[in-house]
């Protein structure tokens, strides 16, 4: 059975409000996208949401106890908290390079977590 729902395209920061009519991932109507890469977006909500995901996680002996991490590539969205209580897991030991892999090939979807920024080692 048809089903519309409204959706806000992320995918610039125009933020457009498109109306989708859909049965199960088949798309039969998009409508309020400024240009196509909205129904894109739909499709792909559709059929495989992905987010970028930004956390922290534990480093040992660093001058903070937490590093900033990211996902290098959209993640998928129904995995994203199982993702992070993987990284729950993690503890790094300082120093953290900036963009250093701190969980390769996370939950084996071939997407690497990194650092975005660097921990140094703490002096005492
Ligand atoms: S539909 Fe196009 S213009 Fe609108 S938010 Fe998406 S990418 Fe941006």
């Amino acid at each position: 059975m048809p089903v519309t729902e409204k959706m806000i395209c992320i995918t610039c920061p125009m933020g457009c409000s498109i109306e989708v009519t859909h049965e199960g991932e088949t798309l039969l109507h998009v409508d309020g996208n400024t240009c196509p890469r909205g129904e894109e977006y739909v499709r792909r909500e559709l059929t495989d949401p992905r987010r970028m995901v930004a956390t922290t996680v534990r480093v040992k002996d660093g001058v903070h106890p937490l590093v900033p991490v990211y996902t290098a590539r959209p993640f998928p969205k129904p995995r994203i908290f199982e993702l992070l209580a993987a990284l729950r897991q993690v503890e790094l030991d300082a120093p953290v390079a900036m963009g250093q892999v701190v969980l390769p090939n996370a939950l084996d979807t071939g997407i690497d977590i990194l650092a975005s920024r660097e921990m140094p080692r703490s002096s005492s």
